[in-house]
């Protein structure tokens, strides 16, 4: 069958045609310098020196035969996947160019894009689970993502553990050995490692390594997959520590402009691709209007990270000396050392998103944000503006209270993200709003 497809079909070009990945005269280019054309060929599309935004539902066929060998692709007949472009459920030009560049950063073979960060997060553990199934998880994870494990996985028969971001190697191997033990009780398997480090919204750290190391261990083969949103693709890139599956919000700092919703998955192709499988049946790839602005936003994210990065350098060297504040949870000022630990082997610097104690509760906290001038009151993280937003009543109100107050999310906790504004300007109104508590 297959024989007679190929003796006829020359198969679709791809529009985006991968290249050798960033060799110039043998030197290996940096991401800062593919952003800017890696994946994209003028020639195919009018010689438009950018990406064209492709609206389009479906793609024209060459042949019939090319048709088939595509499906043969997205049904998974044939290894490999569509050799081109059928239907935009299933792919496009601008997200193939996205998905190309995002890989990029993190070293990963491939790359898929949601239309949100959460749509990259439960596609990704649906794709992982069956019935009967445990999975491990580390603690804090964004509110969304551990309602999904808790409230969601829990109706289709999958049951979680969950340990301390900072655990110790004992302690993870101890509650691998639990979920092995648990997921044979229940006839399924761990079905995967789900971290998050930073912990939003507290900074907590995971020891990537080790939980590599305790999965090896025990033998297990489930994948490790890690949320980089806070600190990727800059300042981490967990690939390089252990994990097989790196996690975005690109909604954050990869969007960077606080004007789009989405999100991606990199890794080894092994492991994309069932979860490509499941992005064709459900849907939920970014649309190419996002994927548009995504490319546009990566040409900058080293320079706006690098700008926020030190920004949030000079606003925590101020608002640490300063007599309103009971603390400060900033990757520069790490004090414990089994997180200092974890910082230098993994992490290539703080970041721009930390969190806030303020002396006082709730209220003093209210206080400050309705008197911040420049930062606004907002949720979310990674833009160009300053944002500032109080998690135990927001983004983590719905955490039940015992479960905030063991992951240290308090009602002084004030989660500010630093954006690229004077770091001058940003201090002053820092100084001000403290003013008011
Ligand atoms: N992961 C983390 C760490 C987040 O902070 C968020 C959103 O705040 C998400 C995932 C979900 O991303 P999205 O809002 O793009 O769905």
């Amino acid at each position: 069958m297959t024989d007679a497809i190929d003796a006829t079909d020359k198969p679709t070009p791809r529009r985006n045609p991968k290249p050798e990945v960033g060799k110039l005269n043998g030197r290996q280019m940096k991401p800062a310098t593919l952003m800017m054309g890696h994946g994209y060929d003028p020639a195919l599309s009018e010689g438009s020196l950018k990406a064209p935004i492709f609206l389009t539902s479906t793609f024209a066929f060459e042949n019939a035969a090319a048709g088939k060998r595509h499906f043969e692709g997205i049904t998974g007949q044939r290894p490999g996947g569509a050799e081109g472009l059928v239907y935009s459920r299933f792919n496009g030009p601008n997200q193939e160019i996205l998905e190309d560049r995002l890989a990029i950063w993190d070293g990963a073979e491939d790359a898929l894009c949601f239309s949100s960060g959460m749509t990259a997060v439960t596609v990704l553990m649906l794709a992982y689970c069956s019935v009967g199934d445990v999975i491990v998880h580390s603690g804090p994870l964004y509110a969304a993502s551990e309602g999904f494990v808790s409230k969601v996985l829990s109706k289709f028969g999958v049951t979680y553990l969950d340990f301390p971001a900072g655990a110790t190697r004992e302690e993870l191997d101890d509650v691998l050995a639990k979920a092995k033990a648990q997921a044979d009780e229940q006839g399924g398997k761990v079905a995967m490692v789900y971290l998050e480090s930073p912990a939003n919204p507290t900074n907590a750290l995971v020891d990537v390594q080790a939980v590599r190391d305790a999965r090896d261990a025990a033998s297990l083969e489930s994948p490790i997959a890690i949320d980089n949103t806070f600190l990727g693709p800059l300042w981490s890139r967990p690939l390089d520590h252990g994990a097989d599956i790196v996690v975005y919000s690109l909604t954050k700092y990869v969007g960077g402009h606080s004007d789009l919703v989405a999100g991606s998955i990199a890794g080894a192709k092994k492991w994309m691709d069932p979860v490509r499988a499941l992005r064709n049946t459900m849907g939920g790839i970014a649309d190419p209007n996002t994927a548009w602005m995504l490319l546009r936003s990566l040409e900058t994210v080293e320079l706006r990270m690098q700008r926020a990065g030190e920004n949030a350098a000079m606003v925590c060297e101020f608002l640490r000396g300063h007599d309103k504040v009971e603390g400060l949870g900033y990757l520069g000022f790490i004090s414990d050392a089994r997180q200092k630990d974890i910082y230098d082997r993994h992490d290539l610097g703080a970041g721009s998103t930390f969190s806030l104690f303020i002396k006082g509760g709730e209220e003093e906290c209210f206080r400050f944000l309705d008197a911040l001038k420049i930062a606004k009151l907002a949720v979310s993280l990674g833009g160009t503006e300053t944002l500032a937003s109080h998690p135990a009543s927001m983004t983590h109100l719905s955490v039940p209270h015992a479960r905030k107050q063991s992951l240290g999310i308090s009602d002084n906790l004030v989660r500010i993200s630093i954006g690229i504004e004077d770091a001058d300007d940003l201090i002053a109104d820092f100084d001000q709003a403290l003013g008011e508590v």
